[in-house]
């Protein structure tokens, strides 16, 4: 087994709670920032930042998604 020193001071409670509340905001900023999400300017609805809004599937003011075309919920899975 590797040799580990020991600890020479006693950590205070607030020392840990202050490293662990840094490491709790990075890891909220970087799951923040993993996920941008923008308005659609054609319906005003949430959609994900360079990508085919959704519900109107427009992207940079142009038809990307065909919306007509109606897919049937999948209920049986063939063997
Ligand atoms: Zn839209």
């Amino acid at each position: 087994m590797a040799k580990r020193p020991t600890p020479k001071k006693q950590q205070a409670n607030s020392q840990s709670s202050r490293r662990y509340k840094d490491f709790q905001n990075k890891a909220r900023k970087r799951l923040l920032n993993t996920a941008r999400l923008n308005t659609c300017p054609k319906c005003k609805e949430a959609k994900l930042q360079h990508t085919a809004c959704p519900t109107c599937g427009e992207y940079k003011g142009r038809q990307v998604l065909n919306m007509d075309k109606k897919v049937d919920k999948i209920t049986k899975v063939k063997a």
